[in-house]
C-alpha cells in the first residue's frame, strides 16, 4: 500500500479516532496517583486484536505501561512513546462540560487529557493499526510505549522501560503537543528546591523578642530572584538551535509576546516560588516557615553552578541574619536550608539528524506548511531517549489548553497528527 494509500485509510478511519480517543478520556488515570492499568490493558487489548504483540510492565503498583510492536522485516526500530496517565481537575466548576466524558464541541473534542495527551496516544494507536491491518510490512520495527508516570517526573514509565532496555532504538517521536504545529528538538530542565526558614516564636505583641520564619523567607526569595537577571552562557549547539527557533518565536511575538521576555525565556534562568507554608496562629511570630521553588535550566546551564550561586546567596542572607538577630547566632539557628527535591537535565536534538529533516518533510506534505523548530519550555519524557543517543522529537496535535480547563483537541489536527505518524514511520523503517 502506498504512503497515498495510507493517508486515505486515515481519512476514512476519522470517526474510529475520535471514538478512540473519547474512549481513553473516560479511563480517569489521574496522577496521582496515577494509577493506569485499566487504560493500558484497554491499550493492550485493541492493539493485540489489530495485530500488534503487545506487553504489560508494571514498574510499581498500578504504574503500568503498554508496549506494543509492529514486527518488520530487518533491524531498525522506530518508537513511538505517550503518557496515558492525566493530570487532576483543579477547577470543576471551570469546566463547561464533563471533563470525563471527551464531549464534542465545535469540531473539538473536549476532556482531561484531550491535549496531554491521549489525543495523541488514540492517533498513535490508530495509525499503527493501519500498517498492521494494511500488511505495510515495515522493514524495522515498530515500537510504541504508552506509560504512566509522566506528569509525575517519567521515572517509573518511559524511564523505567529506557533503563530495562524495553524502549531502544534508531529514532524516536515523543507525541507530546507541539504548538503550531511545530517540531520540537529540545527542552528545559529543572530543578526543584526546597527552602525551609527556621526563626523564633513569641507573642505577636512582643514580636521583638522572637523572628518571623516568614518574613525571613520572602525576603529571601528578593535576594534569589537576582539568579534571574543573568544572561548565561550556552552551548554552542544549543545556541545554534536558538537561532533555528527565532522563526517561531518571531510568530510568538506577533500574537503578543514581547521580544525582551521571549529572548530571556531561552538565555536565563526562571524562578517560580508556587508553594509557601507557614505560620500556626496569627497572633504567634512563627518560628517555621517552608517553600517550594521551580527553577527552569537551559541547556549549558550547569547545575551544580547554579547550585552554588544559590548557596551563595543563602550563606550571605543567613550571615546578615545573624548580624541582624544576635539571638539567632546564639542559638545557633542557621535561618534559611535548601534542599533539591528534583532534577531532570534539560536535553536537545541535534540539528543534523535525519530524523529532522525526514520529520519536516513528512509534516509538510500533511500541513502543506514546512514545520517551525520549537523548544518545549516544559519538560517531556524525551530526555530519557535523549539521554540515550536516541534521536527524538516531539510533535502532536492539541491547543493551548493542557492541564486547563476545557482541555481541547481539534479533530482536523488529531487527523494530521494520525497520518504524521504512520507517514513518519514508513519513511523511517521504510517498506517491503
Ligand atoms: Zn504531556
Amino acid at each position: 500500500m502506498s504512503m497515498d494509500a495510507v493517508l486515505k485509510e486515515v481519512d476514512s478511519r476519522r470517526d474510529d479516532v475520535v471514538k478512540l480517543v473519547q474512549e481513553l478520556i473516560r479511563f480517569k488515570t489521574v496522577n496521582p496517583p496515577g494509577d493506569t492499568s485499566d487504560c493500558a490493558g484497554f491499550i493492550k487489548d485493541y492493539l493485540s486484536e489489530r495485530g500488534l504483540k503487545v506487553e504489560l510492565y508494571e514498574s510499581e503498583k498500578g504504574k503500568v505501561s503498554a508496549v506494543g510492536i509492529l514486527k518488520g522485516s530487518g533491524d531498525r526500530r522506530f518508537i513511538w512513546d505517550g503518557h496515558i496517565d492525566v493530570v487532576p481537575i483543579a477547577k470543576p466548576d471551570a469546566w463547561t462540560v464533563d471533563p470525563w466524558e471527551g464531549k464534542i464541541v465545535e469540531s473539538r473534542i473536549v476532556g482531561r487529557g484531550a491535549a496531554d495527551m491521549k489525543g495523541n496516544v488514540g492517533a498513535a494507536m490508530v495509525a499503527a493499526s493501519i500498517l498492521s491491518e494494511k500488511d505495510i510490512n515495515l522493514r524495522g520495527d515498530l515500537v510504541l510505549a504508552f506509560v504512566p508516570d509522566e506528569e509525575t517526573g517519567g521515572y517509573l514509565g518511559t524511564g523505567y522501560l529506557v533503563d530495562k532496555g524495553v524502549l531502544d532504538g534508531d529514532a524516536c517521536i515523543v507525541g507530546e503537543f507541539s504548538p503550531f504545529n511545530t517540531l520540537c528538538v529540545g527542552e528545559k530542565g529543572i530543578l526543584w528546591l526546597k527552602v525551609k526558614a527556621s526563626g523564633i516564636p513569641a507573642h505577636a505583641s512582643v514580636k521583638f523578642l522572637g523572628v518571623n520564619a516568614i518574613d525571613m523567607l520572602y525576603k529571601f526569595f528578593e535576594d534569589l530572584y537576582h539568579v534571574e537577571e543573568v544572561d548565561r552562557k550556552l552551548t554552542a549547539e544549543f545556541n545554534k538551535i536558538i537561532d533555528a527557533i527565532q522563526p517561531a518565536l518571531k510568530q510568538l511575538e506577533s500574537i503578543g509576546f514581547p521580544r525582551e521576555l521571549l529572548n530571556n525565556m531561552y538565555r536565563r534562568l526562571s524562578v517560580n516560588v508556587g508553594i509557601v507554608k507557614g505560620g500556626e496562629k496569627v497572633n504567634i511570630v512563627p518560628a517555621n516557615a517552608e517553600a517550594e521553588v521551580d527553577i527552569r535550566i537551559l541547556p549549558g546551564m550547569d547545575y551544580d553552578q547554579v547550585k552554588k550561586e544559590i548557596d551563595q546567596i543563602r550563606k550571605d542572607y543567613n550571615n546578615k541574619l545573624w548580624e541582624k538577630y544576635p539571638n539567632l547566632k546564639a542559638l545557633g539557628i542557621e535561618g534559611i536550608t535548601v534542599e533539591e527535591t528534583l532534577r531532570f537535565d534539560p536535553s536537545y536534538q541535534k540539528l543534523d539528524a535525519p530524523l529532522i529533516l525526514l520529520m519536516k518533510k513528512e509534516i509538510q506534505k500533511i500541513t502543506n506548511k514546512e514545520p517551525l523548530l520549537f523548544v518545549h519550555t516544559g519538560g517531556t519524557d524525551a530526555r530519557f531517549f535523549r539521554a540515550k543517543g536516541i534521536p527524538t522529537v516531539c510533535y502532536g496535535a492539541g491547543s493551548e489548553t493542557p492541564h486547563g480547563a476545557n482541555e481541547y483537541v481539534p479533530i482536523d489536527n488529531l487527523i494530521e497528527a494520525t497520518k504524521v505518524y504512520a507517514l513518519a514511520a514508513m519513511d523511517f523503517l521504510g517498506t517491503a
